[in-house]
């Protein structure tokens, strides 16, 4: 691991974006009373991209107004995502409520680490509890591994088999039978615990990694999937798919070859690829898919509403099955722009004939919701977070008693208690 003192200060690196020079110069003098070491002022999003390009070290906090001359605030946070800024946000505005929780929503669907958003005007109050949220965002152990792993540690962690599957649980909405779970990638480090994916899925990325990684974790899961069938619990699983390994031509028979090996059904696979992915319609990745699908594997469009793609586009892949975002599901009942990001995704699978599966289900009133919609699948911390194979027959059993579908154990009756304490 290699030391980067600054990540462990939290907030030393502000860059301030706003088009009001007076608010600018007010935020920047509240910045420096509180310690910050190096505070950079944008006026518009342009000038701000010009200067996390030429900038050494990226900021660890973003301050950014919506509404400004150039390039606006929504646009900026689109090039954050892409140059995938992994600091804290902050949203800083004049616009309606509405607007500013639309573009809240917007940026965490782009997997931007938004801490909160700020209406103008501003007060020394409102902005101390935004940077008092950023602080703590940026102090948590997940954020400090993150700029400390290396893609050595990360090799080493692949080839150690500490790449390993969790298992979230999936239910088919009207029958609230289970249905099979969606392997997500976790690194059981021997010293730093169990490592979410979203602090080295992009490195492996970034490195050339993935592919190792995508066969460690699809392996890892299909030795769960027949030790479940051993125990006669008959599952499907979803497993992840970067993008760009799609590029490997050989991908589906070196798939396939494996589910064959292990003596399971292709149709218990389901591959996820990102929708964000599908706008480069490249020739390549387009045959992987459609071979994958000739092999009979599901395939599944995932994070569906964070990508902006259009009926045409996903009438020219193979899909099978549309998750839609959880950033829309989980705030589908008090956010009227994710509730409408979730009817128009139902509406589109309707048209594609394709199976929904809402991820991101937390609440009985949201799962009530989906399952009017006639959504057929539901993933959420409702029903299950993501847990080791092992752990999957005890939740099973659980859930099945809690939902009626199986009657719950008969009580051991206690042993009789003795008078007397035995020695
Ligand atoms: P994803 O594929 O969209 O997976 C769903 C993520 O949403 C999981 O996070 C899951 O724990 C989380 N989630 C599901 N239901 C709820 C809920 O009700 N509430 C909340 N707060 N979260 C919920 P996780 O495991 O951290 O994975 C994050 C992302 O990392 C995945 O998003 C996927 O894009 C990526 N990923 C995970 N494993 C792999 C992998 O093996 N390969 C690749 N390429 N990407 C992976
Ligand atoms: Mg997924
Ligand atoms: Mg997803």
């Amino acid at each position: 691991m290699e030391q980067n003192q600054s990540q462990t200060l939290a907030i030393d690196h502000v860059l301030v974006v706003d088009d009001d020079l007076i608010l600018c110069a007010i935020v920047e003098r509240h910045f420096q009373k509180r310690g910050v070491s190096r505070i950079v002022v944008a006026n518009d999003g342009r000038q701000a991209l010009e200067i996390l390009d030429s900038a050494d070290q990226p900021p660890d906090f973003v301050l950014c107004d919506l509404n400004m001359p150039n390039m606006d605030g929504l646009e900026f946070l689109r090039h954050l995502e892409s140059r995938r800024f992994g600091g804290a946000i902050g949203i800083l505005s004049g616009e309606d409520e509405s607007v500013v929780a639309l573009a809240e929503s917007l940026a965490q669907a782009h997997k931007l680490n938004v801490v909160g958003k700020l209406n103008k005007p501003l007060n020394a109050h409102k902005l101390d509890t935004l940077i008092a949220k950023a602080r703590e965002e940026l102090s948590a152990p997940s954020q400090q591994t993150s700029a400390l792993v290396s893609d050595e540690d990360l090799y080493q962690g692949i080839i150690k088999r500490q790449i390993v599957a969790f298992h979230q649980p999936k239910v088919d909405a009207q029958t609230g039978q289970f249905v099979g779970t969606e392997a997500l990638a976790r690194w059981a480090h021997p010293e730093w615990g169990v490592v979410p994916p979203s602090l080295f899925i992009s490195l492996a990325e970034e490195t050339g990694l993935i592919e190792k990684l995508t066969f460690a974790v699809f392996d890892h899961a299909l030795a769960d999937l027949q030790k479940w069938k051993l125990g006669g619990i008959n599952a499907c699983c979803s497993i992840n798919l970067s993008p760009s390994i799609l590029t490997n031509i050989n991908l589906p028979d070196e798939i396939a070859s494996r589910v064959d090996a292990g003596g399971l059904a292709r149709e218990q696979i389901v591959l996820e690829i990102t929708e964000g992915s599908l706008l480069q319609k490249d020739a390549v990745p387009m045959e992987v898919m459609a071979r994958l699908r000739v092999k009979g594997f599901d395939l599944s469009v995932d994070d569906f509403g964070t990508g902006h793609s259009n009926i045409e586009t996903l009438r020219s892949f193979p899909f099978t099955e549309l998750k839609i975002d959880r950033s829309f599901v989980s705030k589908m009942l008090e956010d009227a722009f994710a509730a409408e990001s979730v009817r128009t995704s139902v509406e589109l699978s309707k048209q594609l004939s394709l199976r929904m599966v809402a991820e991101g289900v937390e609440t009985r009133k949201v799962c009530d919701a989906v399952k009017r919609m006639g959504i057929h699948h539901i993933q959420g911390f409702l029903f299950g977070k993501p847990m080791p194979g092992d752990d999957l027959p005890r939740w099973l059993n659980e859930y099945r008693v809690s939902t009626g579908q199986i009657p719950a154990a008969p009580q051991v009756s206690p042993a009789p208690t003795a008078a007397f304490p035995a020695r």
